[in-house]
């Protein structure tokens, strides 16, 4: 029976699973990142778990296809990884070309963050007409923006860095190397800070819970919502997809942050029309979004 193979690849761990009818995902498995990618051979070491991981659950028959998702930023042509902070050994790599040769089959990739929008469409039955947004705030700001159900690529293949929209005078160094991006106001990295300044006795995924009307908070939620507004104004969108880690911790105020959103939401429209959907933080998430990929390449 033919198959499609999903990998979401992930700075901590590599999730794994296969698909034989669009919308499942089956033989799940996870594993240490480092035991397949230590920062040499790449290629050749994924290469050699795939082969290991078709042997033991399919006798060694070849997928269609295979989608991975990364933690990098991606050439237009979804061929090259330009840079994969959290993964040593990736920068510059022509994975497409790599894997295909050592393979013999079709491999796609793509950001990982527009895998995770893969999925919502399939989990929330979203239409892929128009533009759909996503807006995942994890350690930094995830963003998804498709149009007619694909991710928009830009130029260099970067569209959608909504974490690093910049801010006059700031002094707050940003991951990425600039200073005042906007993930360094509202993310869960800012989140951290702001348990370990202010609530040092609370641990972080009570935060909400205890505090969530201490006006650091208040401010907090208003950061994530400017960021959020920033995108829809300019868009438009369809629908916009609210999720990541911090969207989905306990007792996080998702109503306060969806009216801050509609305040700063150009009036009357996009404001009066905004369409809300809950992304569902599941650690399978990317692997489905690999796997319901692998399936509409099937169709082109
Ligand atoms: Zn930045």
């Amino acid at each position: 029976m033919s198959y499609r193979m999903g990998l979401d690849i992930g700075g901590t761990n590599i999730r794994i699973a296969i698909s034989e009818a669009r919308g499942e995902a089956r033989q799940y498995r996870k594993l240490p990142r480092e035991r397949v990618l230590t920062g040499e051979d790449s290629m050749q070491r994924l290469a050699g778990f795939l082969k290991e991981y078709m042997q033991e659950y399919k006798d060694g028959q070849l997928p269609e296809a295979v989608v991975i998702g990364f933690p990098a930023t991606v050439d237009a042509a979804r061929r090259v990884i330009l840079q994969a902070p959290n993964i040593p050994g990736l920068d510059g790599l022509p994975v497409v070309e790599e894997l295909e040769a050592l393979l013999g089959i079709p491999v796609y990739i793509e950001k990982d963050v527009n895998l995770l929008f893969y999925s919502d469409m399939e989990d929330l039955g979203l239409p892929p007409e128009g533009i759909g947004i996503g807006i995942y705030v994890g350690t930094g700001i995830g963003n998804a923006i498709f149009y007619n159900g694909m991710p928009l690529p830009g130029k260099h293949g970067v569209s959608g860095e909504l974490g690093h929209i910049p801010r006059a005078d700031s002094k707050r160094r940003c991951g990425c190397g600039n200073l005042g991006c906007s993930e360094c106001y509202g993310s869960g990295r800012r989140l951290a800070e702001i348990q370990k300044e202010q609530f040092p006795d609370t641990p972080i995924q009570e935060l909400f819970t205890r505090h969530a009307a201490e006006p650091v908070l208040k401010e907090f939620i208003e950061e994530i919502a400017c960021t959020a507004a920033a995108e829809i104004n300019i868009l438009d969108p369809e629908y916009i997809v609210l999720g990541g880690g911090v969207l989905n911790m306990q007792d996080f105020p998702l109503e306060e942050l969806k009216k801050a959103i509609y305040q700063h939401a150009r009036k009357p429209y996009p404001a009066e029309g905004l369409c809300f959907y809950h992304s569902k933080d599941a650690e399978e998430n990317g692997v489905r979004g690999a796997l319901a990929l692998g399936w509409r390449k099937a169709e082109e």
